[in-house]
C-alpha cells in the first residue's frame, strides 16, 4: 500500500450536498467533488464520502521545550513531544514552514505511526504532553483527536498550536480532548487576513472566545509584519479586544517577523515596534505579555501582577529560576493563570 493511501481514513463533519459533499470543519465550508479535494489539500471526496488523506501521517516529530509552542504559562520548563503532518486551510503568504504547509503527496517523507505510537514517543522523550504543531492541526482532526484520548487515558496533556480557523462545533467536540491551545492572532483587520492569509479574522476571535469559554488553556501569538499589521491601532485593537472579550490573564506573545515564503522582501521586525506593541499590551491591562524571536531582555519573563515579583526567568526557550509555591507566586500567594 502506498504511504497516500496508508493515510485515507473516514472523515468527520461532512454533509452530502447533491453529488457533492459540503465539509464543516474550517470556515472555508469546501464543496468538494468527487475524487477532487478542499482547500487545505489533505481532505478528499472518495465514493461520496469525505475523507482525511492523512490520518496517521506525520511529517515532522520532535520533542520540543513547551516554550517554544509558545506556551509559558502551561507545564513551564518541560519538554512536548511535537508531531506535524502536511497541508494547511490558511495561505499565508509569510508561512515559516511552508514546505510542510503547501506539501503536497510525495514532496514529503511521511511517516505512519498509530495514536499507541504517540503515547510510546511521549514515554520516550519524557515529556508531559503531546503537542499537534508545525503544519495546522485543525486539517488533522481525525488523527489528532484520537491520539490525544490515548494520550489523555496515559495521562499526557494534549495542545494545539493552531490558525484558530475551525468552525465552533468541532472546536467544541474538542473540550476534553485537547487542554491548552496557543492559536495565532495573524492580525487585526479582515484586510490582513483577506490579502496576507487567505482567510477571514471573526472566526479566529471567535474560537479564542469559545476555547476560553470551554475552560481550555490559552496563550496567543501575534506576529509582527512591518507595514502588514504593525500600526499602532491595529496592536491597540488587539490588545484591548483580548483584555475585554477573553480576559487580562491570558498571555500574549508578539513575535518578531523574519523574511519567508514570499514576503521575502519584507524586512525583519524592528525591535522598538516589537516594544510599541508590548507596552501597548501592557497599557491595554494585559498581565502577561512577552516578546520573541527577538533577544526579548527580561520581556520574556513572567512576572507576578500584584506585587512585581518575578515569579519565572526563562533564557529562550528554557525556564532558569521559578519563585512558585505551587501554581501561584512565592511571595505574596497570587494567581498566575499557571498550569503546573
Ligand atoms: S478542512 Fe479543508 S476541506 Fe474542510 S472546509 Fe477546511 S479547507 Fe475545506
Amino acid at each position: 500500500m502506498s504511504i497516500s493511501e496508508r493515510g485515507v481514513h473516514e472523515a468527520e463533519f461532512w454533509a452530502k450536498e447533491g453529488d457533492k459533499v459540503r465539509c464543516s470543519l474550517c470556515p472555508h465550508s469546501c464543496l468538494v467533488a468527487e475524487g477532487k479535494r478542499g482547500l487545505c489539500g489533505v481532505r478528499e471526496t472518495r465514493g461520496g464520502r469525505l475523507r482525511s488523506l492523512i490520518y496517521g501521517l506525520a511529517s515532522s516529530i520532535h520533542p520540543d521545550p513547551i516554550e517554544k509552542k509558545p506556551l509559558f504559562h502551561f507545564l513551564p520548563g518541560t519538554t512536548s513531544i511535537s508531531f506535524g503532518s502536511i497541508g494547511c486551510n490558511l495561505f499565508c503568504r509569510h508561512c515559516q514552514n511552508f514546505s510542510i504547509s503547501r506539501a503536497r503527496f510525495g514532496e514529503f517523507d511521511l511517516s505512519p505511526i498509530t495514536p499507541e505510537d504517540v503515547v510510546r514517543y511521549a514515554a520516550s522523550t519524557h515529556s508531559k504532553s503531546v503537542s499537534w504543531t508545525y503544519n495546522e492541526p485543525t486539517i488533522w482532526h481525525e488523527f489528532t483527536t484520537a491520539a490525544s484520548k490515548a494520550a489523555h487515558a496515559a495521562r499526557y496533556k494534549t495542545v494545539y498550536v493552531t490558525n484558530g480557523y475551525i468552525q465552533e462545533a468541532p472546536l467544541r467536540q474538542l473540550k476534553g480532548i485537547i487542554d491548552a491551545m496557543n492559536i495565532d492572532v495573524k492580525g487585526f483587520t479582515d484586510k490582513f487576513y483577506t490579502s496576507t492569509c487567505g482567510g477571514k479574522l471573526q472566526p479566529v476571535l471567535s474560537s479564542c472566545e469559545v476555547a476560553v469559554e470551554l475552560g481550555m488553556h490559552l496563550e496567543l501569538t501575534y506576529l509582527v509584519i512591518p507595514g502588514y499589521n504593525d500600526s499602532k491601532d491595529e496592536m491597540s485593537g488587539f490588545a484591548k479586544w483580548v483584555a475585554n472579550s477573553l480576559g487580562l490573564q491570558i498571555p500574549v506573545h508578539f513575535s518578531a517577523f523574519h523574511p519567508d515564503y514570499k514576503l521575502v522582501d519584507v524586512p525583519p521586525t524592528p525591535e522598538r515596534t516589537l516594544s510599541t506593541a508590548y507596552d501597548i499590551a501592557r497599557d491595554a491591562g494585559l498581565q502577561f505579555v512577552y516578546l520573541g524571536n527577538i533577544f526579548a531582555g527580561d520581556r520574556d519573563d513572567t512576572v507576578c501582577p500584584k506585587c512585581g515579583a518575578k515569579v519565572i526567568e526563562r533564557e529562550g526557550f528554557s525556564v532558569r529560576r521559578t519563585h512558585l509555591k505551587g501554581d501561584r507566586c512565592a511571595k505574596c500567594g497570587a494567581e498566575l493563570y499557571l498550569v503546573i
